[in-house]
């Protein structure tokens, strides 16, 4: 039996392409396209009629004949089989059985515990009925004597075998030996309910569409070799199936059919949209290799560049050559130094006469990228620019005068950067730090301002595991700084219950004592939460009961603090007058303290892995030894367990990133959700994983030999596409 997601599909929403492009590719012609009558109006359905209609719209955006058809059951009920009475051997089993009514009457007081009972008999021996709701009614529908099919889950109860509220059906010449199909059970509203459209009645009505529907009018739209390959059933069999499968196995064939079907054509979709990025689109050029960027690399570069970071420049330059947008992922682990890579490929691109801009997703975030950029600029001429949402007045409008006349070529800044007013002289390139904290929407605003797109390079230190970087991400390119700067101290993680905090508190005292520094981390995952931020006051208290005045200096930062008290605070720590840091999330990203030694997380519970390992990476950035210390209350769940269990484990970015898909499901990985890319109707990325590589391997196979889907035997790919509102994916994209 199939475990589903009772999603409501609604082809609107759905769109796996998340960064746009400007030019589009040649549309696909339309060859042939679903039968019309999948399109009809779903109040046109016999059983169904204008009132229903506009209930099934309404609850379950249900609109035509083809929203029904793709509104798959949840699970479905095994009635193909009719077992014998003494078969039953198991409690909580869901059996049919057939028989014959022995005794049927209503027993217990009035108020309390009257019920209807009856006993099957079959040959095999006898079984209990029972109701506890409901049985005057159900009294008059029954017949002693009658002969019954009867459906339910058994229970062992006062040494007898019973069912309590079986579903009963009379036993017809039809219906004898069961029935040839299995019974889908659908998800509906308790709205649907009350006016009859309960899970059960919504099947009625998919058979009924079922039997005027043949082959034709649901046509096959992979190609027949692929079928063969991958041994799938026809289109039309793998719908019927999710519905009516004669077996289980009838069912997962049809299951997967679609799975790979729906995975397929995101990957034939993102596939075109990388192949088009790369090879038509027109990107802005980095011929040289200029003055800025060469008297930096050799002058003030502060360390030896690690290979890595050398071979994610030399992929950068290489892109930037091309003619065509650079659209580039950089993965690189917490600390594995991906600032330097961002301002060597800004200095690249400003030595050839563009503007380069760096966005973070916050403004402590830019304000630490400003200070950091401009001290490792120091000795050359160029100086960046800062922008934030804090900025006003006539300094904001002194900075986008600065930009729209090019005399600014490097700016850094925050979402302040995409409004509105912000035009650029010639943006060359865009770099995004942290990308999970920007919404897709917000990034394409960067570069729609431009005639020709800038290059890209989105930076990530959330590694992005395989099955997410071949979908939500599958139209980048992608680049790995997979080896850390040299002398990092490895750092050791910790547990500990809540009620050895001032043990914990004495460890910090140690350190600090040896002239280290700490982060004291409390969960605030919404910065406007009352409750949240009642416990972060408290734990600022308790922290300075510990750390009293004078003797130690403990510093807070938090989202609701005006900027300038946040930044002041900030810059105490990080200067090294102040001891500890009080803070929520907002230093999750990016800041970077090379004497701080220990970081405690408190209700480490309540944080994601991705989080915590982020959190964990603020340390360990000097050549200290360095601790990590997740604290929690008492008790927690086993999901709680198993992700401390994994941090303890290991400190490999992309072994929690896979775990973290694999505990929180796709839906909730950050940056993600508001993405909308990981919204399939039946393939899980995670669990289905060896479809979805099946599936992308025979996607590219296509793209390779056909990358317009030009030949006869693509004729269904293109059609297909062009149904799904795709054909020209880049249409869809504001
Ligand atoms: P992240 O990838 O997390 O953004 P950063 O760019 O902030 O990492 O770099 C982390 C720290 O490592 C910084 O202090 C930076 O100066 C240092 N660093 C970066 N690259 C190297 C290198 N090749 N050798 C030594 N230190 C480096
Ligand atoms: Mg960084």
């Amino acid at each position: 039996m199939w475990r589903g997601r009772p999603t409501i599909y609604r082809p609107e929403s759905r769109s796996y392409y998340f960064l746009p492009s400007i030019q589009l590719p040649e549309p696909i012609t339309a060859i042939r396209n679903e039968p019309a009558i999948l399109n009809n109006p779903i109040e046109y359905l016999r059983g169904v009629g204008p009132q229903r209609g506009e209930l099934l719209k309404k609850e379950l955006g249900i609109f035509t004949f083809r929203d029904l058809l793709f509104h798959f059951p949840f699970r479905h009920l095994d009635k193909s089989q009719v077992h014998s009475i003494r078969e039953i051997s198991g409690d909580a089993d869901y059996i049919q059985v057939s028989g014959v009514i022995k005794t049927l009457e209503m027993t217990g007081e009035k108020k309390y515990g009257k019920r209807l009972t009856a006993v099957l008999q079959d040959e095999s021996g006898v079984i209990d009925l029972v109701w506890f709701q409901g049985g005057a009614w159900i009294q008059k529908t029954l017949h002693l004597n009658g002969k019954y099919l009867v459906y339910g889950k058994t229970s062992y109860f006062n040494g007898r075998w019973q069912i309590a509220h079986p579903e009963m059906e009379p036993v017809t010449p039809q219906n004898r030996e069961g029935k040839n199909y299995l019974d889908p059970i659908y998800p509906s509203s308790e709205k649907l309910k009350v006016r009859g459209l309960g899970g059960r009645a919504i099947g009625k009505l998919t058979r009924t569409l079922l039997d005027q529907l043949g082959p034709g009018d649901i046509p096959e739209n992979l190609p027949a070799d692929i079928l063969e390959q991958f041994r799938l059933v026809s289109r039309f069999t793998a719908i019927s199936d999710m519905h009516f499968p004669g077996t289980e196995q009838d069912h997962y064939q049809g299951e997967r059919r679609l799975k790979f079907e729906e995975l397929f054509f995101a990957q034939l979709s993102i596939g075109r949209l990388k192949i088009h990025r790369q090879q038509v689109s027109v990107g802005v050029i980095f011929e040289k290799v200029g003055d800025l960027f060469n008297r930096f690399y050799h002058g003030s570069l502060p360390f030896a560049l690690t290979g890595a970071q050398k071979k994610v420049i030399r992929e950068i330059r290489k892109d930037t050559l091309t003619g065509h947008q650079m659209n580039r992922l950089l993965q690189g682990d917490v600390g594995s130094g991906k600032t330097i890579v961002a301002l060597l490929a800004m200095l690249l691109a400003i030595d050839n006469g563009f503007q380069a801009c760096l966005m973070a997703p916050t403004g402590i975030l830019a304000q630490q990228h400003l200070q950091n950029i401009s001290g490792l600029l120091k000795d050359l001429s160029l100086k960046p620019v800062l922008l934030t949402g804090g900025i006003k007045g006539k300094a904001r409008q002194k900075i986008l005068e600065d930009l729209g006349s090019g005399q600014t070529s490097l700016i850094i800044g925050t979402h302040a950067l995409i409004e509105e007013q912000v035009r650029f002289a010639s943006l060359g390139l865009a770099i995004v730090d942290e990308q999970h904290r920007f919404g897709v929407a917000q990034r394409a605003k960067l570069w729609a301002k431009q005639a020709i797109p800038p290059h890209i390079l989105v930076m990530t230190a959330t590694p992005i595991p395989r099955t997410l970087a071949m979908t939500a991400y599958g139209d980048l390119d992608v680049s790995v700084i997979d080896e850390l700067p040299p002398g990092r101290q490895p750092i050791r993680t910790l547990h500990r219950f809540e009620r050895y905090r001032s043990q914990v508190m004495e460890f910090i005292k140690g350190e600090v004592h040896q002239g280290h520094q700490a982060y004291i981390v409390y969960p605030l995952i919404e910065e406007s939460e009352k409750l949240d931020y009642e416990n972060l006051m408290k734990g600022y208290e308790e922290v300075k009961a510990y750390f009293p005045d004078p003797e130690y200096l403990v510093s807070m930062v938090h989202g609701r603090q005006p900027a300038d008290q946040r930044r002041t605070n900030m810059d105490r720590f990080v200067r090294g007058q102040t001891q500890i840091m009080v803070a929520t999330t907002v230093i999750e990203v990016g800041v970077d303290i090379p004497n701080a030694s220990v970081m405690l997380i408190e209700s480490a519970e309540r944080f994601g892995l991705s989080q915590l390992h982020q959190l964990r990476g603020r340390v360990g950035r000097g050549a200290n030894h360095c601790w990590c210390i997740l604290m929690t209350r008492d008790r927690g769940g086993r999901e709680i367990t198993e992700r401390i269990r994994i941090m303890l484990q290991t400190t490999d970015g992309f072994a929690i990133a896979e775990k973290d898909l694999e505990l929180r499901g796709p839906g909730d990985i950050e940056g993600t959700r508001q993405s909308g890319v990981m919204e399939f109707r039946v393939a899980d990325i995670v669990r289905d994983k060896p479809i979805l590589e099946a599936a992308r391997e025979a996607a590219s196979r296509i793209l390779a030999t056909d990358p317009q889907l030009l030949y006869p035997e693509h004729s269904r790919l293109s059609a297909h596409l062009k149904s799904q509102g795709s054909g020209s994916p880049w249409g869809k994209i504001s």
